[in-house]
């Protein structure tokens, strides 16, 4: 089995289920006490959001590209970048780095052209909603991505950074989630990109009505399929 580096805290929250699933999918696997090699590399979140909000995203890139050549050092075989909004960076973060890096808009398109779906709808940040870096990968792969309008971007946003990335979990939320939801299918959406690796604390199968793809499980279900390769 080789090496998974994660590169993660970004947040710390959605690190925590990384790490998780990766053990019970290991499990479910391998069987007995069949655990995964993993090193993770958690960083403060509260320092890398200032440098998103001040729109340093060079000196972000760099701290990425810092940490991802340390993984590997430390004897990381694969590189996972446990955000989406971060992949923003990845050319930056990769420089002097030799190991594969699984890209987690990658391994979510190619789960959804799978099941024969060209049209997901997007929820994530900001930055993932609305610039090019994560749009393209996906129309690259030949989808149609439905994006919220303006007051549902807000509001998706805002409710990664003020709760979910601090664990914070409400109905309310949840409630609100779930309509955002349903309004992208309204308009055309055949599934759903849970677009942000902490949008699966409030949406899942259960309470979506079109099938849902949350990029924390593909991209970990991705990520052991290559170490156990
Ligand atoms: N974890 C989030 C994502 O998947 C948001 C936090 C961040 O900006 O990295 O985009």
């Amino acid at each position: 089995m080789k090496t998974i580096g994660i590169l993660g805290g970004m947040s710390a929250a959605s690190t925590q289920i990384y790490y998780r699933t990766l053990c019970e999918m290991t499990q479910a696997r391998l069987g007995g006490l069949h655990s995964p090699e993993l090193l993770i590399r958690s960083l403060n979140f509260a320092e890398i959001e200032r440098l998103q909000m001040a729109d340093r995203w060079d000196e972000a890139g760099a701290r990425l590209n810092r940490e991802a050549r340390a993984l590997q050092s430390a004897g990381a075989e694969i590189l996972v970048l446990a955000t989406n909004t971060m992949h923003k960076l990845t050319e930056h973060m990769l420089a002097g780095v030799t190991i594969p890096f699984l890209h987690i808009a990658d391994a979510t398109a190619a789960a959804i052209t799978a099941k024969g779906l060209t049209a997901p709808g997007l929820m994530a940040t900001r930055f993932t909603m609305e610039q090019d870096f994560y749009i393209e990968g996906l129309e690259h792969a030949g989808l149609l991505p439905v994006i919220p309008d303006s007051t549902d971007r807000t509001t998706t946003h805002d409710i990664i950074y003020d709760e979910l990335c601090k664990s914070i979990v409400t109905e309310k939320s949840r409630a609100t989630y779930e309509s955002i939801a349903a309004r992208l299918v309204d308009r055309g959406a055949d599934c759903l990109i849970l677009g942000c690796t902490e949008v699966g604390l409030l949406l899942n199968t259960g309470n979506v009505s079109v099938p849902v793809f949350d990029t924390t499980m593909i991209h970990c279900q991705a990520a052991l399929d290559l170490a156990l390769d």
